[in-house]
């Protein structure tokens, strides 16, 4: 049985990335683990800055946005100097397994740690939801909420003016943030790098139609990967008439207090992390699939590929007309 294990959190943030490392390290406390908090992600592995954890250090923090850990990004992480680093104090202090919290960058450098002998399970941290092997990352729900306040908010006021909202949600190179929120909040239309678009088909005709059955302000959803929303606004205004105005919601959709389901699933996650680890099992994804939690192996876990379901698009624009 493992006797010492490490926890990180590394990439983009997300809500509920507390929630989990509360997760580990309780359950790994309650196994008699020495659990060591690593701060900054692959950062702190390298440069040997931890510390370890007991139950009470992860106290109040399951309502907490952001990371108790802090996170970060390193490009020497992924040279051969850095992941010598890396297992180099591992070995020092005796870690044998960690838990890695991040997106798909992070499984990578959890791979490549697992492969030269550092046992490690991944836990998908990301508002993105661009994880191929799983239904539903650690911060995605709380995301999709803020996003649904930030614009019912915005909606108020393009009401009061007959104008139109283009708002640029997040979502790195994924669609999902925009498609369901878009559903959410009832846009006209829905932008996202999985569905090719024709900006005067699909947003300018689109809004055409609308108007002629009377309605007088919209809302335009668009993925981040696509951008250009302070454009696309004022080709609307040029083409339609309608008073347009651009909102990137940014960094806003990363923090504030996880919701009820992204504390539940961190914490199953975290749990399943530890027991994965406890047996010696490593080079793992925790998933979610149908409601159950579930672990692939990293490589396969990363060939999986992200598929947005096509059928709630083609039903979003029919029904968002
Ligand atoms: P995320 O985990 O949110 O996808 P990044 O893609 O920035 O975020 O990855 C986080 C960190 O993971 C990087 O800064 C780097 O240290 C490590 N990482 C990313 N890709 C690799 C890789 N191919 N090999 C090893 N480590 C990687």
């Amino acid at each position: 049985m493992m006797k010492t294990i490490g926890v990180l959190t590394s990439g983009g943030d997300a809500p509920g990335m507390n929630a989990a490392i509360r997760a580990v390290v309780r359950a790994g406390c309650e196994l008699g683990m020495k659990v060591y908090g690593i701060r900054r992600g692959y950062n702190g592995l390298m440069e040997n800055d931890m510390y370890e954890m007991n139950l009470r250090s992860v106290s109040d923090i399951i309502n907490r946005g952001g990371t108790i850990l802090y996170s970060a990004r390193s490009d020497r992480f992924k040279t051969d100097e850095g992941m010598q680093a890396a297992i180099r104090v591992c070995r020092e202090r005796g870690i044998d397994g960690l838990v890695v919290i991040g997106g798909d960058g992070s499984f990578r450098g959890a791979r490549d740690l697992s492969l030269k002998g550092i046992p490690c399970v991944a836990l998908p941290g990301t508002i993105d939801n661009d994880i191929g092997c799983c239904d539903a990352t650690i911060g995605y729900d709380t995301a999709m909420e803020t996003i649904m306040e930030m614009v019912d908010r915005i909606r108020d006021t393009t009401e009061s003016h007959d104008r139109c909202a283009v708002v640029e949600v997040m979502g790195r190179g994924a669609g999902y943030l925009a498609l369901n929120a878009g559903i959410a909040c009832g846009a006209t239309s829905i932008l996202i790098p999985e569905v090719p678009y024709d900006f005067e088909r699909d947003v300018i005709q689109r809004m055409m139609r609308t108007q002629r059955s009377g309605k007088v302000h919209f809302v335009i959803m668009v993925s981040e990967a696509i951008g250009g929303v302070a454009e696309m606004a004022k080709r609307i205004q040029k083409e339609t008439g309608v008073e347009s105005r651009a909102t990137v919601l940014g960094h806003v959709q990363r923090g504030g207090s996880p919701t009820a389901r992204d504390r539940i699933l961190a914490s199953r996650m975290g749990y399943h992390a530890v027991q994965l680890l406890k047996d010696g099992i490593g080079n793992r994804v925790v998933a979610i699939k149908k409601e159950e939690i579930v672990d692939y192996d990293i490589v396969e876990a990363l060939a999986m590929e992200n598929s947005i379901d096509l059928d709630m698009y083609k039903m979003a624009m029919e029904i968002s007309i």
